[in-house]
């Protein structure tokens, strides 16, 4: 089934972002801070960040796909496929028959539930004599037809995720990844903020120092780039995967509580709920409507049936998308069974939320300097990779026309300053010879 649905698909999807010069291309670090939300810069002091607008490109946020959570957003990252192509629904695995759920990072390694037929670039760049790595980035320590990435390192459980000097010697490790052993295009996952977002909740004061902290790291970052003499061949991709809104609470609101419309014990065969904003249920056998009308009924929530989906969330066409699909309000959790919710910040709400945008930045050789971008859809970062990278992209729903305005054209910042060396030396003949 995912074999013809992506033979089907390939036809109608775009492969712009030809190559012109094959083999010449700078080197590409992305690195995501997980649950960055678009404005997190906005009420801290962040010195390294401000200076990265001057000497690269931001955005002014960019949106997810219509699954705000980690695993589906990062592999349309990696993909720049929507959700519904590339088949990462959910942050859990899960069967809908066997009633099996296995948490998130049990799934780092399991790549049945990865590899679906659509390649992330770390393979397609591998295909094309790329060298690529990943360093926790999700779906980069799974197996795609056969074939694996030349490194992964998965998060062992029991990490600090919010440790200053592991995050630095994270970025020692990468770098010398380039320098020491020319690998070509890395990833880099970093769990912060979401883990302080979904403790403390978006407004709290520890959300603004890890801020301050992932700041500090974008300065030594930059600083060990100069160190390692990665200046001039190497670009960087900061982004994100979703954003964060505080959670709403009793006695300000009343949570939904779905167990108060829907007989689960009669009505429902599956259910993906307690998990922030998104939900989907499988109905017992000829029990649909019956479970769309009770839900319908539930205040703060919009349903939907998998065939109804709106267009724009690309979030049907696929069997692991289940029968009804369930979006709280921004905020509102869902709460099946008076379950007692201990996060204050969530996201998982819809993309076109402003707390569910996320940050997008950029610096290095290819890119402008002082470039403001308007805002754009995160499954339009893929083709601008392959671009850098200099490969063929394989069937994608990006489109490089929306990115490639924050590009340095003509190869590259280091050929402008061989024009301008050329016209110094068209000045001397014209004034001296
Ligand atoms: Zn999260």
């Amino acid at each position: 089934m995912w074999l013809d649905l992506y033979l089907g698909m390939a036809v109608v999807l775009s492969v712009e972002c030809k190559p012109l010069n094959k083999g010449t291309h700078n080197k590409l670090l992305v690195i995501s801070f997980d649950g960055f939300r678009w404005d997190y810069d906005q009420d801290v002091d962040t010195p390294h960040m401000d200076k990265l607008v001057v000497d690269g490109v931001k955005a002014k946020y960019i949106t997810p796909p219509a699954i705000t959570m980690t695993s589906p957003s990062h592999f349309t990252t990696i993909t720049g496929r929507w959700i519904e192509d590339h088949g990462v629904v959910h942050n859990m695995m899960f069967n809908s028959t066997t009633h099996q759920k296995v948490v998130h990072k049990a799934t780092l390694k399991r790549s049945e539930w990865w590899d679906n037929g659509a390649l992330p670039l770390w393979i397609t760049a591998q295909n094309q004599g790329l060298k690529t790595g990943s360093f926790f980035f999700p779906g980069g320590a799974a197996n795609y037809s056969g074939q694996s990435v030349n490194r992964a390192v998965v998060e062992e459980t029991g990490q600090q995720d919010d440790n200053e000097t592991e995050w630095q010697q994270n970025i020692d490790t990468v770098l010398s990844w380039f320098t020491e052993e020319d690998f070509d295009f890395v990833t880099l996952y970093y769990g912060e903020p979401d883990n302080v977002g979904h403790a403390k909740g978006p407004d709290h004061p520890d959300r603004k120092t890890i801020i301050k902290q992932i700041d500090r790291t974008i300065g030594y970052l930059r600083e060990a780039i100069q160190r390692d003499g990665l200046t001039d061949n190497l670009n960087i991709i900061i982004t994100s995967d979703h954003g964060m809104t505080t959670v709403k609470k009793r006695p300000l609101v009343d949570e939904i509580i779905l167990s108060k419309y829907l007989n689960f014990f009669n009505l429902v065969y599956f259910e993906l709920l307690d998990y922030g904003g998104f939900g989907m249920i499988t109905p017992k056998k000829g029990k649909e409507q019956q479970v769309y009308d009770a839900l319908m009924k539930a205040p703060n929530l919009t349903v939907y049936k998998k065939e109804d989906m709106p267009e724009n969330f690309h979030l049907s066409k696929n069997d692991r998308i289940q029968p009804i699909i369930v979006i709280a309000d921004l905020g509102f959790n869902l709460n099946s069974r008076f379950i007692v919710y201990v996060n204050k910040g969530d996201h998982g709400f819809h993309m076109d939320e402003m707390d569910m945008k996320t940050i997008f930045r950029a610096f290095g050789p290819d890119f402008k300097n002082s470039y403001l971008s308007e805002p754009f859809d995160s499954v339009h970062i893929y083709p601008l990779m392959c671009k850098l990278l200099q490969i063929d992209p394989a069937p994608n729903n990006g489109s490089l026309s929306i990115t490639e305005g924050m590009l340095v054209q003509n190869g590259g910042r280091r050929n402008q300053m061989s024009l301008g060396v050329l016209a110094s030396i068209f000045v001397y003949i014209l004034f001296v010879m």
